[in-house]
């Protein structure tokens, strides 16, 4: 009897084990997976490239997967709900670039009550209890186009007549703050010898590129059109800086930066109304986020995905496991051997309706 009485209770107590080893794994076994993207509008890469390359990609690397895709349209209350819906819905692994990087928080902490693991994708999310962080080194992007203008200012620049703009990103993104921070690096030896002269600096909230057209136009009309360099930290709000001026004849006259390498970027490039864009390979963004689901659901090693890397959340104490990649400048001169050798943009992309 004490033998079979002790024989049940290791019975019991190995299947309490095993259980609970099984439910507190987050993510294991996972088949429905939730990815959730910011807006359409601040830039044309979230439709058409993160989009279908992390559906696809999901799918691809766990092919018995269903992912269920949002895009909260700027509103960081739909993005709550639509994580809400998929966590009531049985997602077990959230993929979410955030709206708000503050208010996402409160997903990362919905999904933890449920075991359920989340990766922000290119955008941080400030929270410990996210489990990874996915995007590109983004002061370093900052750094570019920051370098960009220091290398080229002086084609632009006439004696005193140095004017500067800066039209950054939405600031509840923290890629925002990491752009102008890495741009700033660069940037501000020469505000200081006064190479150039900073005029004008804004904030664009939730990047959103009508905005950025009246930022520009501010800033014409307060400098009497006398502006040399835009600063501009992507390719949508670039569009609409370089519609500002155009309406003054200023296009191709002054030099505007980019980031994204959207085709309509890359058109302006070729017109001459925009100096350089960033490439940000969001293939290789993408297919890491979709490994990590992968090693997430199978339970497999994902030290050898991270290899290391941690990111501190600036605004909590946790570092958090991390993938990222790294950007290249494109210009006129490296457009064919970098984001058409790739196939990221094409012939056929760039030359249909080429202003
Ligand atoms: C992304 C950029 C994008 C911007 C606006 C940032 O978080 O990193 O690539 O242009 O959001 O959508």
């Amino acid at each position: 009897l004490v033998l079979s009485l002790a024989l049940t209770a290791c019975g019991s107590a190995n299947n309490d084990n095993t259980t609970t080893t099984a439910n507190t794994t987050p993510g294991k076994d996972c088949k429905k997976v939730g990815v959730l993207l910011p807006e359409t509008d601040s830039s044309a890469r979230w439709d058409s490239k993160d989009r279908p390359a992390l559906t696809d990609g999901i799918k691809a690397k766990l092919p018995d997967a269903t992912v269920l895709y949002n895009n909260a349209q700027g509103s960081a209350t739909t993005q709550q709900t639509q994580a809400e819906a998929d966590l009531a819905n049985g997602a077990c692994i959230l993929v979410v670039a955030p709206v708000d990087g503050d208010a996402s928080a409160a997903i990362v902490a919905s999904a933890k009550a449920k075991n359920v693991p989340v990766i922000a994708y290119d955008r941080l999310i400030y929270s410990d209890d996210l489990s990874y962080y996915v995007s590109f080194d983004n002061e370093g992007v900052g750094k570019l186009q920051g370098q960009y203008i220091a290398e080229h200012y002086k084609d632009f620049v006439k004696g005193n007549n140095n004017n500067t703009v800066m039209i950054n990103g939405g600031q509840t993104d923290n890629n925002a703050l990491l752009f102008e921070k890495g741009a700033h690096e660069t940037l501000q030896p020469l505000f200081d010898n006064k190479s150039l002269n900073l005029v004008y600096s804004t904030f664009t909230d939730k990047w959103d590129n009508a905005k950025a057209q009246t930022e520009m136009e501010g800033a014409l009309t307060a400098n009497a059109n006398n502006v040399q360099i835009a600063y501009v930290a992507n390719d949508g709000m670039a569009g609409t800086v370089i519609a500002a001026l155009k309406a003054h004849n200023l296009n191709g006259k002054v030099l505007v930066t980019g980031q994204d390498a959207t085709v309509s970027g890359i058109q302006n490039i070729l017109t001459g109304d925009q100096a350089m864009t960033v490439y940000k390979n969001i293939s290789k963004e993408s297919s890491s986020t979709a490994d990590l689901v992968a090693a997430i659901s199978k339970g497999t090693d994902t030290a050898s995905i991270t290899n290391g890397l941690t990111v501190k959340n600036p605004k909590g104490s946790k570092a958090i496991a991390s993938v990222l990649a790294q950007a290249v400048i494109v210009d006129k001169s490296n457009i064919i051997d970098t984001v058409l050798k790739d196939g990221f943009v094409t012939k056929a992309d760039i030359c249909k309706n080429l202003p």
